[in-house]
């Protein structure tokens, strides 16, 4: 199976994958032989998976997409990566991702954009670009992906493939590079909702190298994949048919909804009605929490440092104005700006507040229906150049996928047909599921029910 999917690789060209050590792969592959003959293993032994260059893997070079980390190999694995290695899954390479996953189109990768296999000309989404273009081309059948902002299910939705954000804290961010460390959540995507519940099940679960890590009891997110959704209440929330949603993208979700009446769930109407709130509020806390986790790029510890300083500050500067790419350092900005004294309180301190009453919107939602739904991005994949240059056109993308993960609740996306886009092009469009806290084992049976 590795052999296989290493040839499809080897013969793609979208620019998913940023390392692949054959070797390192195929002495993985012959231990899980192994242990499957002895009988000694999981549902996923020997089964491939990659990761999102995002989490530290041992012997490997972890990059962030980052030419900061161009060099790097870590000494240790993320606390994902070792979770599927204990399974016996076998890791095919690493994947290509926006820089210190800042961005929505993979175009902001120091190693250059992915592809979207659906159309080349497309952008993948993002960050999570390589993880879900290397799912669609069938590269892999499983991929790790992180979600701060939508990271997961935008690009599972402009590639057309199944991506879930569990509820912040399940899944352990231990070497998982950081970018907002209280928004960051690892999650799985992968062709179906099943085979997300069974990566869920290694992947999630309680660590004490994270502080924010969850006490939570070991759960089969699987258990309820069957189960009917006669009498399913799903909310539909006003706020996400507005306008800015393009009509080929409202079109493919609104018959999605009528499958699902026809398994014999209701719609509810809801209100989110901090929606808007939620590009300035989430584009003043991450940059906040990334400039601060940033600053250990340094050209001390590790990874890059630049030639030809003459003090230790003309060092600093060099190596941080040559190492990070214009989207970093445009973050790293504004989160010191809105961190400063006496911008403190009127910026980030008023983010943190609305944040908290983005959540409550949910709370009083979640009063009226078990889920929610509604349309992942605005739009289906633009074409690969064409934001490429206007930041606030890419912020404004995240409109539907932001409130989650400022309320660290769970969501996942599922492909729901396809859009035409500009360009009369045939491009997926992915139906967003939103739960309440824990709720992961509904969210895949719902979605599960209508694949
Ligand atoms: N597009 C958002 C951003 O640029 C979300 C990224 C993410 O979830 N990692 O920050």
């Amino acid at each position: 199976l590795s052999e296989l999917f290493l040839a499809r690789i080897k013969a793609s060209d979208l620019n998913a994958f940023l390392h692949v050590d054959e070797a390192l792969t195929l002495q993985q592959a012959a231990a899980a032989d192994q242990r499957i003959a002895s009988g000694d293993n999981t549902v996923l032994t020997g089964v491939p998976i990659a990761h999102k260059d995002i989490f530290v893997t041992r012997g490997w070079r972890s990059t962030a997409g980052s030419k900061m980390l161009e060099n790097y190999v870590s000494p240790f694995d993320a606390t994902v990566v070792q979770n599927f290695n204990q399974a016996g899954m076998v890791t095919l390479g690493k994947l290509n991702c926006d820089e210190f996953a800042m961005g929505s189109s993979n175009e902001n990768s120091y190693f250059g954009a992915v592809k979207n296999p659906w159309d080349k000309t497309a952008i993948p989404g993002g960050s999570s670009g390589g993880s879900a273009a290397a799912i669609a081309a069938r590269l892999t059948p499983a991929s790790t992906a992180t979600d701060t902002g939508g990271s997961i299910r935008q690009p599972a939705a402009l590639c057309g493939v199944t991506g879930i954000k569990p509820t912040y804290g399940r899944v352990s961010r231990f070497g998982m590079i950081a970018f907002a460390s209280s928004l960051d959540q690892g999650g799985p995507i992968a062709k179906t909702a099943e085979d997300c519940g069974l990566l869920l099940n290694a992947m999630a679960g309680f660590d004490e190298r994270d502080s924010t890590s969850i006490e939570h009891d070991k759960e089969d997110y699987t258990r309820d994949l069957n189960v009917s959704l006669q009498g399913l209440k799903i909310g539909i929330p006003r706020e996400y048919f507005g306008a800015g949603l393009s009509a080929d993208v409202e079109q493919a979700v609104r018959a999605a909804l009528k499958e699902y009446e026809k398994l014999g769930a209701t719609l509810v109407d809801i209100s989110l009605p901090k929606t808007e709130l939620s590009i300035p509020t989430y584009y003043v806390i991450a940059p906040a929490e990334a400039s601060s986790n940033l600053s250990r790029f340094d050209g001390v510890r590790y990874g890059f440092r630049a030639d030809g300083y003459t003090d230790l500050s003309d060092m600093y500067r060099k190596t941080r104005a040559q190492g990070f790419g214009d989207e970093v350092k445009r973050r790293i900005l504004v989160g010191a700006y809105v961190l400063s004294h006496g911008y403190y309180d009127a910026y980030y301190l008023q983010a943190q507040k609305i944040r908290r009453l983005i959540a409550q919107d949910f709370q009083e939602a979640f009063k009226k229906c078990d889920v929610i739904m509604g349309p992942v991005a605005p739009t289906v994949a633009w074409d690969l150049g064409d934001k490429a240059d206007d930041p606030i056109a890419n912020y404004l993308a995240d409109i539907f996928t932001l409130s989650t993960s400022l309320a660290g609740l769970p969501g996942m996306s599922i492909p729901c047909g396809f859009g035409q886009g500009e360009k009369n092009a045939k491009r997926p469009v992915g139906l967003q599921i939103i739960g309440n806290y824990f709720a992961e084992a509904k969210l895949l049976n719902v979605a599960h029910q209508y694949q």
